[in-house]
């Protein structure tokens, strides 16, 4: 099968691969969705910078993906033959306390692999995957809106779990990525509004303009902060950052109204702000999100059928498994939404 790994200097290389084979409590998928996410670009495509649960091991890359089983391994009890599933990205131990909270992502065990980091990942034809790591993908839903639940909209989705946002809230997203635009796009079904989003980049401001996801696109430029006070007399009750960027941490904690809640999500780089005057003179909660648990995966899936609401409106630009290399230099120019490559497309 043709396989997709990234050697990092920005390129993407093809490798011939045997099709694996099912073991012990193992499914084979057929993958047929696998979105790149901000992640594989921070740490793997531009030069490989993770270490630990970041580090990449050069192995197929690509943790967002979402396929149907076409084999099924012995000791597995759930799933056969047919059945749509998402992989939530890591494979943890499954004993420890973090996994059996169903944050797999918090596993610190030496067998813990993430898909498309320390274990083969979706950017090819086939995938093996741990059955306790793959969630039924809900029928009303297409394999491209699994692949973007199986990492960014679960965390987008943890984030605004923290925050607890509801109809009682005004609601500003720093950073219109695919994250930051699935967290616009829950936060209005869970009540929030108005809602506001920032960025940098105008393609981004557009195309959450252009899709409905906010009510305000705000240049994240020097007036930002003063901009969002404006709009909301003072400042959001919720904010959340989804870019990553010091800047943007910055402007979501000065626009976070009295008693609010903040909480980061965007990786990397630091922050630095006046603690007394941004977070205890202002009562604010600031929460720390990392990805979810696979519970909170499975109740999303069921929500997005319920709430009508179809994650691949933010994909703008889909590619076959061969095309990969262009996939990877559309969505490091970071001017539009969500890139997916669909193999056997
Ligand atoms: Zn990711
Ligand atoms: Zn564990």
């Amino acid at each position: 099968m043709d396989g997709v790994v990234l050697p990092g200097n920005s390129t993407v290389e093809h490798v011939a691969a045997p099709v694996p084979e099912p073991g012990h409590g193992q499914v084979l998928l057929a993958v047929k969705a696998s979105s790149i996410c901000g992640s594989d670009l921070r740490a793997i495509y531009r030069e490989h910078l993770g270490t630990g649960d970041e580090a990449y091991r050069g192995v197929i890359a690509g943790h967002e993906p979402c396929g149907q089983v076409v084999a099924v391994g012995p000791g597995c009890r759930r799933l056969a033959e047919g059945d749509r599933v998402v992989v939530y990205h890591i494979s943890g131990c499954g004993v420890c306390s973090e996994c059996r909270h169903g944050y797999m992502i918090g596993c610190t065990s030496p067998s813990r692999a993430a898909y498309g980091w320390q274990r083969d990942g979706g950017h090819a034809e086939y995938l093996l995957a741990e059955e306790n790591t793959c969630i039924a993908l809900p029928d009303e839903l297409s394999y491209v809106d699994g692949a973007l639940v199986s990492c960014g909209f679960g965390t987008a989705y943890e984030g605004l779990l923290k925050l607890d946002v509801s109809g009682r809230d005004r609601l500003l997203v720093t950073g219109l990525g695919p994250v930051g635009l699935a967290a616009a796009m829950m936060a209005r079904a869970m009540g929030a509004g108005p809602i506001i989003g920032t960025d940098v980049a105008a393609g981004r401001l557009e195309l959450a303009r252009e899709l409905g996801l906010v009510d305000h696109a705000v240049p994240a430029d020097d007036k930002a902060a003063a901009t969002v006070a404006e709009l909301t007399g003072g400042g959001c009750e919720a904010t959340i950052d989804c870019s990553g960027n010091g800047r943007a941490r910055l402007l979501a904690l000065e626009s976070t109204r009295k008693w609010g809640r903040c909480a980061f999500v965007g990786e990397g780089g630091t922050v630095e702000f006046a603690v007394s005057e941004l977070l205890i003179h202002k009562q604010v909660t600031l929460y720390g999100s990392w990805v979810t648990s696979l519970r909170h995966m499975e109740d999303l899936l069921g929500h997005l059928v319920r709430w009508r609401m179809r994650p691949d409106q933010i994909v703008t630009d889909r590619f076959s498994l061969p095309d990969a290399d262009e996939a990877y230099r559309v969505a490091d120019a970071g001017e539009g939404g969500k890139v997916c490559i669909e193999p056997g497309r």
